[in-house]
């Protein structure tokens, strides 16, 4: 079967990629071989950056040039006025808070405005203050930056592509290729005896961790791949519906998001440093630290009666020297394969730009009409959605469990390092 494009991989880039790609009347499919959105779109936390984390050195870096749009972007989507329509993305929040816990004054009321980001923040002042920031010391700001859950865009997205797509087995996989990179064909095979032959166009990857062997595949066995582990915390019970960043100095302590899992309770998500400096650690350990950092970070939260869990996780991304973070998105061109990583969540949209504008470009005979396309076949099995970690997660422990291991860890765990 002839395609003008096949993708490797359903997460919040190769989704939306397919959207794109169909709106631009390219005949692509997209071929899953977990759960849509397996790896890092549902593990992350959602929060669509506009840049001001990247400033907190007080320089505009590219980082936060490369991000500064994309918050106006995903409104527009999220609020139905520009392609793709993803009004029906749950959002969690449309503010994160900001603040800090020593007593300097701040500035961060004045980043942001002065780096000319889209969204800056805005001072709170004490009587304004969620209750959970109360107890805080240093200052307390609202950014504008929307919080989404990254299942429901992913269940989105799926849900208007089903017919695109395809579960694979990469252990069932064969590539014939003319040269490194150029694949002139793609044999997918099933237990139950059904194959089926893609011939593309172009072939793009956005796996995630996935492209690293999907490349060597093609023949591209020079690693172009890099894994960023985080061991992240999840809190369940009794907590505030809260999104926020704590900064002191440049970087980020923590932040939270949270959710509602499917008994009704709330859960909280916490990254950042945190999350980075707790690879090392097992899950109790981290646990024990975790819980002593937020008693830090908010001064008088009680979080007597909730339960502690972990999950980890690795940024997949393009390799940097010295494995720093890629400022921006990264995309790499070799024969007819381009493999892609958006870096962050909140720039799939310039990825996907950028890679579209090249397809339109390059794919000859677009289709003028849909009875072109060759339909796929209707009884091949269709990727499902990914469930959060917070619904995988083998176990939890009660709050006094942590407790008292988290009473024994008496120095601040967390130095904030020079950037
Ligand atoms: C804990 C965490 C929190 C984060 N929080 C944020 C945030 O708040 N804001 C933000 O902007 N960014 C955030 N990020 C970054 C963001 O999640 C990622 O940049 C983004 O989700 C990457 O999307 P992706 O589609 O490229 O990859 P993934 O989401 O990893 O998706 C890859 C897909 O490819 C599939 N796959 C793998 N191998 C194969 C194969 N061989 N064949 C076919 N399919 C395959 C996988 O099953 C999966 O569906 C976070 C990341 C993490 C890990």
């Amino acid at each position: 079967m002839d395609k003008d494009v096949v993708i490797f991989g359903g997460g919040a880039a190769g989704l939306w990629l397919l959207d794109e790609l169909t709106r631009c009347s390219i005949d692509a499919v997209l071929l899953e071989a977990n759960a849509l959105g397996t790896g890092q779109t549902v593990a992350a936390q959602g929060i669509i950056h506009g840049g001001l984390k990247y400033t907190l050195q007080g320089l505009l870096t590219k980082s936060a040039a490369s991000i500064r749009e994309m918050p106006i972007i995903w409104r527009d989507c999220l609020d139905g006025r520009s392609e793709p329509d993803l009004s029906g993305v749950r959002r969690r929040s449309d503010e994160c808070f900001l603040w800090r816990t020593d007593s300097l004054s701040s500035r961060l009321g004045m980043l942001g405005a002065q780096f000319g980001l889209r969204v800056s923040p805005q001072s709170v002042t004490s009587d304004d203050r969620p209750e959970l920031l109360r107890g805080c010391p240093g200052t307390v700001a609202r950014l504008p930056e929307q919080v989404i859950s990254t299942v429901s865009l992913i269940e989105m997205l799926a849900t208007r592509h089903r017919e695109r797509m395809l579960q694979i087995d990469p252990q069932q996989l064969e590539f014939e290729c003319r040269a490194a990179g150029d694949v002139n064909s793609i044999r997918l095979h099933r237990d139950d005896g059904q194959s089926l032959e893609l011939r593309p166009q172009y072939v793009v990857f956005t796996a995630g961790a996935g492209n690293s062997a999907l490349r060597r595949s093609v023949q591209l066995n020079q690693e172009a791949m890099q894994r960023r582990p985080l061991h992240m915390v999840m809190l369940r019970g009794s907590l505030p519906d809260f999104q926020g960043h704590c900064v002191d100095g440049a970087k980020t302590r923590v932040t939270i998001t949270s959710d509602v899992d499917s008994a009704g309770r709330t859960v909280w998500q916490v990254g950042g440093q945190i999350a980075e400096e707790g690879v090392a650690w097992d899950d109790f350990t981290q646990l024990a630290n975790a819980r002593k950092e937020l008693m830090s970070v908010l001064p008088g939260i009680d979080l007597s009666s909730v339960e502690w869990s972990t999950y980890r996780v690795d940024r997949a991304e393009a390799i940097m020297p010295g494995g720093k973070r890629p400022e921006t998105v990264q995309i790499r061109r070799e024969g007819n394969c381009i493999t892609a990583w958006p870096t962050k969540l909140a720039l799939v949209p310039q990825l996907v730009a950028e890679i579209a504008t090249e397809l339109v470009e390059h794919v000859s005979n677009v289709l003028t009409s849909t009875s072109q396309v060759e339909a796929l076949p209707h009884d091949w099995p269709r990727p499902s959605v990914a469930l959060p970690p917070w619904e995988t997660a083998e176990r939890w422990r009660s709050d006094s469990e942590i407790a008292i291991s988290s009473a024994r860890v008496s120095q601040p765990t967390l130095v904030p390092k020079a950037a």
